[in-house]
């Protein structure tokens, strides 16, 4: 904690704030989009019912279309950036509002266009591909958007489900206002005896104290909430879960999971490789959480001590300058093209660097086709922040060599593969610290690091998946998601993962009760395939593999011209493979030998 007073936003050096005048020269040329946006909307209103008229219709509409949705990005992203330099300035929380009510309405506009372009028969589509080259252009956006052809109902259905959206919509809407607002969590007794009244990022905070007291208090606190309402949350959780393999069922797919892994054409087999490939190498994770018990001189490890750290204070920290000399070498492996889009972050001020009063917290990279691609930090000196330095630079490489290289209708990438290219940067970095410090106390640190991150990212995230597909599949056959089901299969899921060192039986059985993740409709497992499918890729730019590098920065330049499977596969990766996966458990288990074999020096 720093007893410096936090600066105001006008108080922040202009050096170490983003350059937003690149995106609008001031606000009066917002204003100027904004009128100018208004005037198109009719535009876009008016080729409502002319999409199946002719291909030249068809490309003009689209044309349209994507020329509206530009410019609402770039007032809605300046907006909100705006508002997260200092979320207390009346002046920016106006423009965002105005923002966001833009938006509503180029939604409600816009609601005709996929019903209309889907309503066009197949043969005549492929017919006026082939025949337009304008048209031709658009191709993948096209086959991408009416690949749900199948699964479009009938008008009147599609009707009845669109008045329901609400209703389906209220167990997430449900368990989001029971868990952050109205769930009142007990005070406990910090380390220095003062009572602190928990919340959720106190919990997080509060389990990484050295003191167990503490921990075990602070664990113990926060589930006797859980426990309280626990057949409430079995029945939210349970209604998201049914209302997802309805609406699946209705729309005619076989699952749940294929119609959520539709969305962005993944085949299923990726999900199963995951989890049966980490299920094989679980013994690396039971190897670390008894090297974790042996560390920490406990009788009985307990899971509220699996986020306090090992090796107490970090031995190396770094200010920022030290960090831009050190994310250029790190990167250095991408060649010098990347490196210079680097070196050009920080000079051209892509990056809003120090916290200030009202500026929002934690670490994001954002931005539009047009704009820069902006990074927002809250630096502190110290090793964690170097690496969001390097996660965020990653981010927003990606997106300028994706911006750079594509048109505006491809210039954006899935989700499945966005945390690719930010967490291969990571990695670079951990490879070059471990190349650079040699001190066993100090790869200690490093070492540990990376593998509490990757616990975190590959073994817990999988471990989530799992559980999620299983209370899918178990209400599809019927089964009734009781508290008592939910709880003894997520302690029994638990015990697997964690292995017999750390005791399972214990609170831990309710964690499904307080996950978010769960109403995501399987969207964590990518965390787990992104950081392996980075790690392949760092492995193979380390060790010069032939043409990977090209491949690598082909993948950065590609946005979303081709699907993320084959986006991947074109760079090197098949995805639907294990390899991949056990190539990242590899590098686990290398370290973890490392890590251990400096212990048992240490003693
Ligand atoms: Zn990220």
């Amino acid at each position: 904690m720093t007893t410096q007073q936090i600066k105001t936003r006008d108080q922040v050096e202009e050096a170490y704030t983003w350059d937003l005048t690149a995106m609008f020269a001031d606000d009066a040329a917002w204003e100027q989009e904004l009128t100018e946006l208004q005037e198109k909307l009719p535009k876009l209103a008016a080729v409502q019912g002319s999409l199946s008229e002719s291909p030249e219709q068809l490309t003009g509409a689209i044309e349209v279309l994507l020329d509206t949705q530009r410019s609402l990005e770039k007032i809605y992203v300046y907006a909100s950036m705006k508002n997260d330099q200092d979320q207390n300035n009346t002046t920016y929380q106006t423009l965002d509002a105005r923002a966001m009510q833009l938006y509503s309405q180029y939604a409600q506009t816009v609601a005709f266009f996929e019903p209309e372009l889907l309503a066009i028969p197949e043969e005549t589509l492929s017919k006026w591909i082939e025949e337009n080259d304008s048209l031709a252009f658009y191709r993948q956006m096209l086959e991408d958007k009416t690949r749900f052809r199948a699964h479009v109902l009938s008008q009147e259905e599609e009707l009845l489900l669109a008045q329901a959206s609400e209703i389906f919509d209220g167990a997430n809407k449900t368990f989001g206002l029971l868990n952050n607002a109205d769930l009142v969590f007990p005070a406990i007794e910090d380390e220095n005896g003062q009572q602190i009244q928990l919340t959720h990022s106190l919990y997080g905070k509060m389990l990484e104290s050295s003191d167990r007291r503490v921990r075990q208090d602070t664990f113990k606190a926060f589930y006797s909430v859980y426990d309280q309402f626990k057949n409430t949350m079995a029945s939210v959780l349970s209604t998201q879960i049914k209302t997802n393999n309805y609406k699946a069922k209705v729309r005619r797919f076989n699952s749940a999971r294929e119609a959520a892994l539709f969305r962005n054409n993944i085949p299923e087999s990726v999900y199963d490789t995951l989890l049966s490939t980490v299920e094989n190498r679980l013994s690396l994770l039971h190897r670390y959480v008894a090297l974790r018990k042996d560390l920490l001189k406990v009788d009985n490890l307990e899971m509220y001590d699996m986020y306090t750290p090992l090796l107490g204070d970090a031995p190396i920290k770094f200010n920022y300058e030290e960090a831009k000399e050190i994310t250029l070498k790190a990167l250095a492996p991408l060649g010098d093209d990347y490196v210079s889009i680097m070196q050009e972050a920080f000079d051209e001020r892509w990056i809003d660097l120090f916290e200030n009063k009202g500026k929002r917290s934690g670490a994001y990279s954002s931005g539009t086709y047009d704009s820069k691609p902006y990074i927002l930090m809250n630096w502190q000196d110290n090793v964690n922040w170097l690496y969001t330095l390097v996660h965020e630079l990653g981010h927003s490489a990606h997106s300028y060599l994706t911006h750079k290289h594509q048109e505006y209708a491809y210039g954006d990438y899935s989700i499945f593969l966005a945390e690719i290219a930010s967490t291969t940067n990571e990695n670079l970095l951990t490879n070059y610290l471990l190349e650079t410090y040699q001190e066993p106390h100090v790869r200690l640190y490093i070492l540990n690091h990376f593998l509490d991150g990757l616990k975190g990212t590959m073994f817990r995230q999988t471990q989530f998946a799992e559980f999620e597909h299983f209370m899918y599949e178990s209400d599809a056959n019927g089964q009734p998601l009781t508290q008592q089901f939910l709880s003894d299969n997520y302690r029994e899921m638990n015990a697997k993962y964690y292995g017999p060192s750390v005791n399972s039986d214990s609170e831990i059985a309710l964690e499904w009760t307080r996950i978010p993740h769960f109403y995501y409709n399987y969207y964590v497992f990518q965390y787990a395939t992104g950081f392996a499918a980075a790690t392949a890729f760092s492995n193979w730019i380390l060790a010069g593999k032939e043409g990977a590098l090209e491949k690598y920065l082909g993948f950065l330049k590609s946005g979303s011209s081709q699907y993320a499977i084959d986006t991947m596969k074109t760079a090197g990766l098949d995805m639907t493979q294990s390899d991949y996966i056990d190539a990242a458990l590899d590098v686990f288990e290398n370290r973890l030998n490392e890590f251990e074999t400096l212990l048992a020096q240490k003693k």
